[in-house]
């Protein structure tokens, strides 16, 4: 397929906020382009070149974007720096240009492939020279593509090809292809959880249909997405539902997928460990590849007896000289991409190891929980270099529940987990299979909500300074946000000027299309859907103004919530059953 025929789609999708007419468009390129150019265009529809998890990118700033623009149409920088002031948009200045100009008329169409590739040689330009070297080539590249190519060419390496929707959406969209509808959901989601690239995902069941889905394996180097936990109202509940189960320590704070695979040797050309030499990745909850944040803890896996393997754990933060475990707000400090030699020994890590998913060439997710279990205790016998083995306590009863509950509160942990013994991991899904359990659960509240900043009011008093004084949130319902908070107190004078520069950075022009908002409450400024943050209430309460229907009793912020994408955030529906769990346990 020529490039121009996808931008055509790019144009169309950039039009439309629904959805449902997303996963139509989408559907209908997928339809024509042929299952070896869909892979790429999954990705490029992104605004990627690959999946997260693989951590190619570009590494080119705006500014360095202005310089490429104005060498790829012969133009002076001051000029294109001009006009880029003036639309804020790298895509459309190029459009412009390129359009009023007929000496850059365009000629030849090029291939996806060709610009794919193109593109992936500039995101891999690496050592001495690179910079230079990458904008050469995006300003060679943009000189040879037709006015709507470029534009959206130049959004791709500064992030900017804002179209709104997530892997999720092509999940629909491949299911549309086929059937219509999006009745493939389900199976197509299943092969993606176990295997989180959704460009291998769109490529086989393009050429192979569900039974191609259905081969998909395991593969050490691709994430699965990570089981998630449900919540009950109290320990009574929790026994009643597991009957018996395993009770682990809930530690907060970064979770970490381990990959490695002793049979594939990588070359390392730089790097603080020069020494590693079997492939070893680790994902976030969000399928980020972090990798590059624990260098140690890659040393560490290395001198694990196994060949292959994964595992889920959670990273967190010790102090230096006491080995206490530190707070989530400590241990992110290592979420860095530089000096990070430095933080090595100022925030060293453990990574509390609680399930093993792949073991030597062989998936184990699906064995039930006390046999993933009985491998990992033979693999982690003794601290290896950081990696435990979490402990764990087998349980069927409301006293064991409790005290053990109490047990892990004091030691300053934020609270348990209750793992049913006999299920499968439920890779990308959240049932009870696991629950969590944490100190609100027997309160009123029994969990933090994940909400996304829509948008917010400038201050008065104190905070005229900060430039805010409080912020709407909200939580999704199917294609739209709908609020349930107002939130202008609990957090500290670092945290409101954290929270002003990040809404400053992606200010949108007008209400965006998916929010619902009631007029009442229109914030001063709105903020495109990209900011997550815990939100902790002392209860949820009905409320006539907010969209949700339900608003947070004095809602206060926890944490910024960076390992979740907008397509992780609290749902209505989830809302409503945190709300059934509070009057049940009223009542
Ligand atoms: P969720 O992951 O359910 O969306 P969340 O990310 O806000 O919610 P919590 O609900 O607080 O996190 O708890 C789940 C998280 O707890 C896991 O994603 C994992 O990072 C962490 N965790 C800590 N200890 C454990 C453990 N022993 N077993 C499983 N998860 C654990």
């Amino acid at each position: 397929m020529k490039f121009i025929t996808l931008a055509q789609s790019l144009g169309q999708l950039e039009a439309i906020a629904s959805r449902n007419q997303m996963t139509e468009v989408l559907a209908d390129l997928f339809s024509r382009v042929t299952y070896q150019e869909i892979d790429w265009v999954c990705y490029l529809v992104l605004g990627r070149l690959k999946p997260k998890f693989s951590g190619v990118e570009f590494n080119l700033a705006e500014k360095m974007m202005v310089r490429v623009l104005s060498r790829a149409i012969g133009q002076s920088e001051a000029e294109s720096l001009k006009l880029f002031k003036q639309t804020g948009d790298l895509g459309e200045v190029i459009l412009k240009l390129k359009t009023s100009n007929s000496k850059l008329k365009i000629r030849k169409s090029l291939e996806i492939k060709d610009v794919y590739n193109s593109l992936l040689k500039i995101a891999e330009e690496a050592g001495e020279g690179s910079v230079e070297r990458k904008l050469n080539k995006m300003a060679v590249l943009l000189s040879q593509l037709d006015p709507l190519s470029a534009k959206y060419v130049v959004r791709i390496p500064v992030k900017k090809l804002r179209l709104g929707f997530s892997d999720m959406t092509i999940l629909d969209a491949l299911s549309w292809m086929q059937t219509g509808d999006k009745s493939l959901r389900p199976e197509l989601e299943r092969a993606y959880s176990v295997s989180a690239d959704i460009g291998r995902i769109a490529r086989v069941f393009k050429q192979q249909g569900l039974n191609g889905l259905k081969q998909i394996q395991v593969e050490v180097g691709i994430p699965i997405r990570p089981a998630l936990s449900e919540r009950l109202p109290n320990a009574a509940k929790i026994v009643e539902k597991l009957e018996c189960f395993a009770v682990e320590p809930k530690y907060d704070g970064l979770r970490v997928e381990l990959h490695l695979d002793k049979t594939r040797k990588v070359e390392l050309s730089e790097g603080l460990f020069k020494q590693q030499s079997s492939f070893i990745q680790i994902y976030s909850r969000n399928l980020d590849n972090i990798t590059h944040m624990f260098p140690e803890v890659v040393l560490a896996v290395e001198q694990l007896p196994v060949k292959q393997a994964i595992f889920d754990g959670e990273a967190i933060g010790v102090h230096p000289q006491t080995g206490k475990l530190l707070s989530f707000q400590e241990t992110i400090q290592r979420r860095r991409k530089h000096n990070i030699k430095q933080m090595l020994s100022q925030v060293p890590i453990k990574v509390f190891i609680y399930d093993l998913l792949y073991l030597n060439g062989r998936a184990v997710f699906k064995q039930p929980f006390s046999q993933r279990r009985q491998l990992l205790e033979k693999i982690l016998t003794k601290r290896q270099n950081g990696l435990v083995l979490t402990e764990q306590t087998k349980v069927n009863n409301v006293k064991q529940l409790r005290y053990l509950l109490d047990k892990y509160l004091q030691q300053g942990l934020e609270g348990i987990m209750c793992k049913k013994l006999d299920e499968p991991y439920q890779a990308g899904g959240r049932n009870f299979n696991w629950v969590k359990f944490k100190k609100n659960t027997e309160g009123k509240l029994v969990d933090t909500l994940d909400c996304v900043v829509m948008g917010y009011y400038p201050g008065k008093g104190k905070r005229v300074g900060f430039g805010i004084g409080a912020f709407l949130v909200g939580v999704s319902d199917a294609e739209t946000i709908k609020t349930v908070a107002k939130i202008g107190t609990g957090l500290t004078d670092d945290q409101w000027r954290e929270m002003k520069k990040r809404c400053q950075q992606i200010r949108a022009p007008k209400c965006p299309n998916s929010y619902i908002v009631n007029k009442n409450l229109y914030p001063d400024f709105w903020c495109q859907p990209k900011i997550v943050v815990e939100i902790m209430a002392d209860e949820i309460t009905k409320s006539p103004i907010h969209t949700a229907g339900l608003a947070l009793r004095f809602p206060r912020l926890v944490r910024f919530r960076d390992d979740k994408d907008i397509d992780q955030i609290t749902t209505l529906k989830e809302l409503k059953k945190l709300h059934q769990l509070q009057t049940s346990m009223l009542s």
